[in-house]
């Protein structure tokens, strides 16, 4: 029972049997840079990094003016 498929990295017959542990690949190296090649386009949509700077940018603004009264209240005593 042996079934031919073309690789899809390389396109050389290939076959696809319980035999080759890389089918539909003809080699490990054809599996590994083709799988290199999917988890490289899932790095390169970063979505995340947003959602986090418009958090941070909430507490900055929060600090302010905590940071105002302080500053205030400090100079009063000084004053009378
Ligand atoms: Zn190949």
């Amino acid at each position: 029972m042996s079934r031919r498929v073309k690789c899809p990295r390389c396109s050389k017959p290939t076959l696809f049997t319980t035999e080759n542990p890389h089918r539909p690949f003809c080699s490990e190296r054809c599996k590994t840079i083709d799988l290199g090649a999917w988890a490289d386009q899932q790095y390169a949509i970063p979505v995340k990094p947003s959602s986090e700077a418009g958090s941070q940018v909430d507490h900055e603004t929060e600090s302010y003016p905590s940071d105002h009264q302080i500053a205030s209240s400090g100079e009063n005593p000084n004053v009378h």
